[in-house]
């Protein structure tokens, strides 16, 4: 199959219009080509990576998240950007801000960094980062093995607490409850009564 080089080739076709799994010439849509730069990781018609359909050339601001030591060799350049890989990317706003999602996830639809959204805790957004006095009053006994930094602040599990001011009260609320703004409710009832 020497003859049939990347640029030529019926599968960069495919790739490029977005279509199914080409005929020609991978067989079962898996053997690898010693041609195509993408090839010891390209699946499928779908992935191949060409010029024009690379993810660096169609989404060069996605592919700027790539992480390159946990990608190892493989760039921008070696997948198409509609490409299934599941690809380790990286978000300048938080040294943690790490995760895998597939290229084609990032590229349809994407919704950015988990971290930066809220769906996944780091240390940029967990409960002490952004609220240190609630934090503060965090049950570290009853919320175990949870910590605060375990938790976003903007989550909605029920957490253990145990007020600042007389430290034998405890209740159970939501992180989001508190960020909202309620505090303990004993001393609360108390003020009420006044
Ligand atoms: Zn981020
Ligand atoms: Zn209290």
């Amino acid at each position: 199959m020497g003859h049939l080089l990347p640029t030529k080739s019926p599968w960069a076709r495919t790739a490029s219009s977005g279509g199914g799994v080409a005929t020609a010439p991978t067989t079962n849509g898996r053997r690898v080509s010693r041609y195509a730069p993408g090839a010891q990781v390209a699946h499928s018609a779908r992935e191949r990576a060409s010029y024009t359909n690379s993810l660096a050339t169609r989404a060069p601001e996605i592919a700027e998240q790539w992480h390159p030591p946990l990608n190892g060799a493989k760039t921008p350049h070696d997948f198409a950007w509609k490409s299934s890989y599941a690809a380790q990317w990286k978000c300048p706003n938080g040294p943690d801000h790490e995760w895998r999602a597939q290229i084609s996830s990032r590229t349809h639809g994407d919704a950015g960094c988990p971290f930066c959204a809220g769906h996944r805790v780091s240390v940029t957004n967990c409960l002490p980062a952004l609220f240190p006095e609630i934090a503060r009053e965090w049950h570290g006994k009853l919320n175990r093995p949870l910590t605060p930094h375990d938790v976003t602040a903007g989550s909605k599990r029920l957490c253990w607490w145990r007020c600042r001011r007389r430290p034998w009260h405890m209740w159970r609320t939501a992180v989001q409850q508190r960020i909202a703004g309620t505090g303990c409710p004993y001393c609360h009832r108390s003020a009420v009564r006044r």
